[in-house]
């Protein structure tokens, strides 16, 4: 029979990604509890209907991506292909918007696209994400570009660039569209395929196509900034002036847009040079019109998302493999010893301590072996002679300094052993 394996653009995190995956949600929690940033978690599957309105249906994600089917009682579900339409839809449900002034919130958990495989992109992957609702301020923007910035910069990435563009309001837009399509016009048959057809229907999503030419030819397209409006503008200034006074450093680039109507204002990426081809971390923007086309109130909001993969992909470049935080390795041979060492170890753990008991009943030298590769920092051994006395051999791993000291005599001595061991431990990324 053969083996059964993942499915395609799946995979499975094993516990050598772990320690990336708790190092990266531990640092991501405490940086967002700080600003005051609360935890959300919202269902995997959704109405289909939720991500039509939510995200667009000429979107490439509702169009050609969602993981969509019937459920048993002919419901057309989907698995939610990012995370900010369940936000909302909870937010509007739950109605968080009662509690007034601002909701901060964020999200991590799995997302799915039916896409084409390669690294960094997968079919079911991973985002952390923040939403900020009820504040229209250009403050409110530069507060959560700031976050993802430091977020990835307590994680020691370097080589970051912050792209950033204004896409105005409706009306901004609609003025800009026409003097868009005039400059493309001419240029129809070069564009590709999907470009061709946004020509009329949605002509700003030709501005980030992937296709090289259809970029060529966007990077001379007239741009939003000169169709702006008055307000638009004071707020696109006031973002870049913010974030000069923190100390982001930006560019400016007119072909970032989201094509879709409740977005306005701020639209941003953050791309790593070390990533290939998909070197887009994080992408966020503001969403104004959102909450209200979900049926909820008039209420601006600003956000972003991050993809866990790319970012671990990143992490894994610049931190060596750490060590587990393991403090105690137990190695006992002998039945006298193997049942004392069991009991050892429980009574450690039970004053707090992490403890790995070899079970395998080798012989020393390969439970030694194991105690090395286990990144304790002490390794506790107990043979027939130990068992007898009632005594225990305490090796520093270290050091490898030893003692032999009686098994109510280590028990006594925790606090001390737990300083040592803290002095000791591997610093883990
Ligand atoms: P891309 O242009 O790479 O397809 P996107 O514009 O579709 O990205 P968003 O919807 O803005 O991406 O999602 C935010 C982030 O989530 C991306 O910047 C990326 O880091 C990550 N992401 C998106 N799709 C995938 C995927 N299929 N696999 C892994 N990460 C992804
Ligand atoms: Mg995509």
């Amino acid at each position: 029979m053969g083996i059964i394996q993942a499915i395609r653009g799946t995979r499975d995190l094993l516990p050598e990604d772990i320690v990336y995956w708790q190092k990266v949600e531990s640092v991501t929690r405490k940086l967002l509890t700080q600003a005051a940033y609360q935890e959300i978690r919202t269902p995997i599957f959704e109405g289909t209907d939720l991500f039509e309105r939510g995200i667009g249906e000429n979107t490439d994600v509702v169009g050609k991506e969602m993981y969509t089917f019937l459920d048993r009682g002919d419901r057309s579900l989907t698995l939610r292909p990012e995370g900010t339409a369940g936000v909302v839809r909870s937010y509007i449900e739950h109605k968080l918007h009662g509690q007034g002034g601002v909701q901060r919130l964020w999200y991590t958990g799995p997302m799915f696209r039916y896409e084409r495989p390669q690294a960094g992109r997968q079919r079911q992957f991973h985002q952390i994400g923040v939403e900020l609702l009820g504040s229209a301020s250009a403050r409110a923007d530069v507060e959560v570009i700031a976050l993802a910035n430091d977020l990835l910069g307590n994680l020691g990435l370097k080589n970051l660039t912050l792209s950033l563009n204004s896409v105005g309001n409706g009306e901004d837009r609609q003025n800009y569209r026409e003097a868009l399509v005039n400059y493309l016009s001419p240029y129809q048959q070069e564009l590709d395929k999907d470009s061709q057809e946004r020509l009329q229907r949605n002509p700003l999503r030709i501005l980030d196509s992937k296709d090289q030419r259809t970029q060529e030819i966007a990077q001379n397209a007239p741009q939003i900034w000169q169709y702006l409006g008055e307000n638009s503008r004071k707020h696109f200034d006031t973002v870049q002036q913010l974030l000069t006074e923190l100390g982001i450093a930006y560019q400016l680039n007119h072909c970032l847009v989201r094509g879709l109507d409740y977005y306005s204002h701020t639209a941003f990426e953050i791309q790593s040079s070390d990533l290939g081809a998909q070197a887009t971390v994080c992408g966020g923007g503001r969403y104004d019109g959102l909450v209200s086309q979900l049926g909820g109130p008039e209420t601006p909001a600003v956000g972003w998302a991050i993809g866990m993969e790319r970012l671990i992909l990143l992490l894994q470049q610049i931190q060596p493999k750490p060590l587990p935080e393991l403090d105690f390795y137990l190695v006992s041979r002998g039945e006298k010893a193997e049942s004392q060492a069991l009991i050892l170890a429980h009574k450690l753990r039970k004053l707090d301590f992490s403890v790995e008991l070899d079970l395998s009943g080798s012989a020393f030298n390969k439970q030694f072996k194991r105690a090395d590769r286990s990144g304790a920092a002490i390794c506790l051994v107990l043979g027939d002679e130990e068992a007898h006395k009632q005594t225990v051999n305490l090796k520093w791993m270290g050091t490898k300094e030893q003692q032999a000291i009686a098994q109510t005599e280590l028990l006594g001595m925790v606090e001390q052993l737990r300083q040592q061991i803290e002095a000791q431990k591997n610093p883990v990324i």
